[in-house]
């Protein structure tokens, strides 16, 4: 590693301009004790800083580039629709493509609604739930980070962990007190909330696999569960796709586990890169949304036309083989942790759901964000720093996954392997 003098100037001149010099605070690196690095360029499973300095990327934006960095087919097809207009504010054709390939892929949804982030998709979601339902509470799980809504913002992961901000200050309490929360994969609080709150609950909101609380897989029948008992109770079940659409597998999620929800949220992957959410569901649900119904959600760049492209080129260039390629990788990935953890006698859990894995310094099992927490991060920030130091870009938190792309190569993981027994080696 050369250095960090570009990136070091460069945060110096933001901090001035942007709160903590970022424009999403997971990107400051407070909990790994470094400065942000700023990024110049990334071509497939690489990205090169401000300083020159090179890296494999397993942060992939934080989930979205399943391609890795530049892939070929989208770049080519931006350039084109670029050249076209960039945004009409009326339909095009992409956005029926678009959505009939959703549609195609993913078993829940019959009707879908773009928007511009992973955020307006679970808010837009959860307003269809409970205009539908004439109901206003929701239950959401501690440790489940569904974007920063007010409603979804407390006890939430992500970077509200990562920064121990588990209730933000600006989410008013008649809008907090209208949320449940309850432990991931714990059926019984689950039921006694039911017992509870009855028939005011409008939505159960889960993400299918936890993966901001660094990644906590779904217990055997926990899903299950949950469909069973918002079934009984007329509440409609939310998966909060955003981050496991399109990457745990190519029906996402839901066809991977079999349990197929009422509503969808999507974001990441679907827009390959650039900014696209989307949700949807039951026809029945979806046509309670304007103009069809009166439940009222819109947006000015929604569906735009290079949006609608990158996530078209995504989508289209996955096929069932390319999850079975990435997890093989993530299968030697796994392995290399698990041998270098018995070496060094690191304390060590991976739990891993397609190419989302979860590293956590812990002997404790990781099932939900109690657990999650026993994980010792001071051990996390050492091995976030070494792996720096030998040109392996991890996401800068014990509370979030990292991912695999269809562009890493075997001589990526080799690598990585390596720098992982270095970086065990070095821990104190
Ligand atoms: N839901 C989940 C499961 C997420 O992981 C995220 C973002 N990490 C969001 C919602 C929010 O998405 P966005 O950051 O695009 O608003």
């Amino acid at each position: 590693m050369e250095n960090f003098m570009k990136s070091k100037d460069a945060y110096k001149e933001a901090v001035d301009l942007m709160p903590g010099g970022v424009n999403s605070p997971v990107r400051a690196f407070k909990s790994v004790g470094m400065s942000p690095i700023f990024m110049e360029f990334g071509k497939g499973s690489k990205i090169t800083d401000v300083d020159g300095n090179e890296y494999i990327d397993y942060v992939l934006s934080w989930g979205p580039l399943i391609l890795g960095h530049a892939d070929e087919r989208v770049v080519t097809k931006l350039k084109e629709v670029t050249e076209k207009g960039t945004s009409f504010g009326a339909p095009t054709l992409l956005e029926n493509e678009l959505a009939q390939l959703v549609i195609d892929r993913v078993p829940s949804i019959e009707m879908v609604r773009m928007v511009n982030s992973g955020t307006e998709a679970t808010m837009s979601a959860l307003r269809i739930a409970r205009g539908y339902t004439g109901r206003d509470k929701i239950v959401k799980f501690e440790g489940n980070y569904h974007g920063h809504g007010d409603s979804l913002l407390i006890k939430a992961g992500s970077g509200v962990a990562t920064l121990g901000l588990p209730d933000s200050p600006g989410v008013p309490k008649t809008i907090a007190q209208n949320t449940i929360t309850v432990p991931y994969n714990d059926l019984e609080s689950v039921r006694y909330a039911f017992e509870t709150y009855g028939d005011d609950i409008a939505a159960v909101i889960v993400e299918p696999v936890s993966g901001n609380m660094g990644v906590v897989p779904p217990k055997a029948g926990f899903l299950q569960g949950l469909r069973e008992i918002t079934e009984q109770n007329g509440t409609v079940l939310i998966f909060d796709e955003v981050m496991t659409g399109f990457r745990v597998g190519y029906h996402c999620a839901q066809g991977h586990f079999g349990v197929t929800p009422d509503m969808t949220c999507l974001g990441k992957v679907i827009g390959g890169g650039l900014p696209v959410g989307a949700y949807g569901g039951k026809r029945e649900i979806m046509e309670k949304v304007a103009p069809t119904g009166s439940i009222y959600q819109a947006g000015t760049l929604s569906g735009n036309p290079l949006a609608m492209t990158a996530g078209l080129e995504t989508l289209k260039a996955l096929n069932e083989s390319s999850y079975e390629a990435i997890n093989k990788q993530v299968d030697r990935l796994v392995e290399g942790f698990t041998e270098a953890a018995s070496k060094y006698n690191i304390p060590l859990q991976i739990n891993r759901a397609g190419s989302m894995v979860g590293v956590f310094f812990t002997n404790e099992e990781v099932v939900n964000f109690k657990t999650a927490q026993s994980a010792n991060l001071d051990y996390f920030a050492q091995y976030y720093r070494a792996m720096i130091e030998q040109g392996v870009f991890l996401p800068p938190s014990q509370f979030e996954g990292l991912f695999l792309s269809t562009a890493h190569t075997d001589k990526d993981i080799e690598h990585t392997i390596k720098a992982i027994h270095t970086a065990f080696a070095s821990i104190k």
